[in-house]
């Protein structure tokens, strides 16, 4: 960490938007199909055509604005932005320039150490994205895919508020995981539904004048975020030291030798030439409209984080895990409504359902689990019934079979305790022949060796004898 410098940094998010279809057609909106199949003359802009408002991406844009708090615009215009590029089939890109549907808002964060931070939000206005060029695939030329031309975008720019790599990784990953909770994006960096520009500039502690910004891009990872922010705040640092004058740039990362290089110079900046969209009326959004989205907002990740705290009782650790994806959330939150013992039905999702899904990769809708059939098991263990390890079984062949009676399955797998005292007294009997010496050693004062014998007699059972009955036999019969 150095202590000479500050590092300042600006984050713009682009996240598609889940909808059916584009932003201003009937295109369908999909990732992964064949190249170039879904177009038609309105996403390429063809004379004559006109484009129009996709309903659902509005809402689901209001619907973000409402989760970080900001201010919804009333009266949405739309205009061009015009530059030539080969992934811009219509030559100019639709998109909100001086009224951006979101307002000002903020993001709450926690940092690794325990410390929270909130992040203020400039804006996020709604555009269409650009088709996507493919380099590495063929020799000679560089090819084109416009399917994803004209899909929805919102585009989230944060003030110059984060001030490190480890604050934009979990800034990014509080705002993914809203988008997904609200279902508007599914926030694949991977696949690009969910991708992050950086702009990064640095200066000497203490000073409030900003140093001179470089963008970067091409961060297809969070932790690649992270570590391009790293390097490119120490390259700036070491230039400034020397005293080098830099301009400002757009640098790509190079996650392969993690460095960034120079992509284009700044000072030949653009003239997109702006200009209202003539083909697009502007949008009215109502007060009638925003109170229909907000009755409808799901809960967010904070408010569960809040709850299973405060009201289960839970670390904030566990609360973390659990609160990870909204689906986890609320099957926790489900379970709970009809099983109090809170820490332990955490225990069970946290631990063990997600050690089988990580086993079997898979999701959570995946599988068949209703919140009874956890609450049940958790109850038969709490009552005795069956051991911790038993049920561990127990519910993996729950799992395996979408059964839904943790009792009928422990019964058949013979995994049921017993509380048979002539089973228990065989098996006590028999651990005392066993080791003649320590019943010896026990009678003389040593009764720290109950744990053995009960260790004993737990194996001689399968794990299956009543501990509790088991050790109150067992100590009579030691101390007879
Ligand atoms: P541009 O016009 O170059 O796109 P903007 O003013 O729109 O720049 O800002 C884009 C992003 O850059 C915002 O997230 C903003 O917070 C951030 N930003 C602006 N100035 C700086 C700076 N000096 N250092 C780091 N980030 C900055
Ligand atoms: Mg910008």
């Amino acid at each position: 960490m150095n202590t000479e410098y500050e590092v300042v940094i600006g984050l713009e998010i682009h996240a598609q938007l889940l909808t059916k279809s584009k932003a201003f057609s009937s295109d369908r909106a999909e990732y992964g199909e064949h190249p170039n199949t879904l177009l038609s003359p309105v996403s390429l802009g063809h004379p004559g055509t006109l484009p129009f408002h996709n309903e659902e991406a509005v809402e689901k844009s209001i619907k973000v604005g409402l989760a970080f708090g900001s201010e919804i615009e009333r009266f949405n215009k739309y205009s061009r932005k015009n530059y030539f590029y080969a992934d811009l089939p219509k030559g100019y890109q639709i998109t909100q320039f001086d009224t951006p549907i979101c307002k000002g808002g903020k993001v709450n964060i926690k940092l690794s150490d325990g410390t929270r931070k909130s992040i203020g939000l400039t804006r996020a206005h709604m555009e269409e994205d650009t088709g996507k060029s493919i380099h590495d695939q063929d020799a000679e030329s560089s090819l084109i895919d416009y399917n994803r031309a004209g899909t929805p975008l919102i585009e989230i720019v944060t003030e110059p508020e984060i001030r490190s790599g480890e604050e934009a990784y979990q800034f990014l990953s509080e705002v993914r995981k809203v988008l997904r909770y609200l279902d508007v994006c599914d926030g694949n960096m991977e696949e690009g539904s969910f991708r992050c520009d950086c702009n990064i500039s640095v200066r000497p502690k203490g000073s409030e004048k900003f140093g001179t910004k470089v963008e970067v891009k091409n961060m297809n990872s969070m932790s690649n975020v992270k570590r391009a922010i790293e390097f490119e705040a120490e390259r700036q640092i070491e230039l400034v030291k020397k005293g080098i004058v830099f301009n400002s740039e757009t640098r790509s990362f190079d996650a392969l030798n993690n460095r960034t290089i120079s992509m284009r110079s700044k000072e030949m900046v653009n003239d997109y030439r702006y200009f209202p969209e003539p083909d697009l009326p502007p949008l009215v959004v109502t007060d009638e409209m925003i109170r229909k989205i907000a009755e409808d907002m799901p809960a967010l990740p904070e408010e569960m984080f809040l709850k299973f705290t405060n009201e289960y009782g839970l670390s904030e650790y566990d609360a973390g895990v659990l609160t990870e994806t909204k689906a986890l959330a609320l099957f926790y939150e489900e379970v709970c409504k009809i099983n109090n013992n809170f820490k332990s039905v955490a225990n069970w999702v946290m631990v063990h359902l997600k050690a089988y899904m990580n086993e079997k990769a898979l999701d959570f809708e995946e599988i068949s689990l209703n919140a009874k059939t956890l609450s049940d098991l958790i109850k038969i263990i709490d009552d005795g019934k069956i051991s911790h390890s038993a049920a561990q079984k127990v519910f993996t062949e729950l799992l395996e079979r979408g059964a839904s009676d943790p009792l009928l399955v422990a019964g058949e797998l013979n995994l049921l305790q017993t509380g048979d005292s002539d089973l228990i007294s065989e098996f006590i009997e028999a651990a005392i022949l066993k080791y003649p010496d320590k019943v010896e050693a026990y009678k003389s004062g040593k009764t720290g060796l109950l744990g053995l014998f009960m260790g004993e007699v737990m194996k001689l059972s399968g794990g299956k004898a009543d501990p509790k009955s088991a050790s109150e036999m067992l100590r009579q019969r030691l101390e007879s």
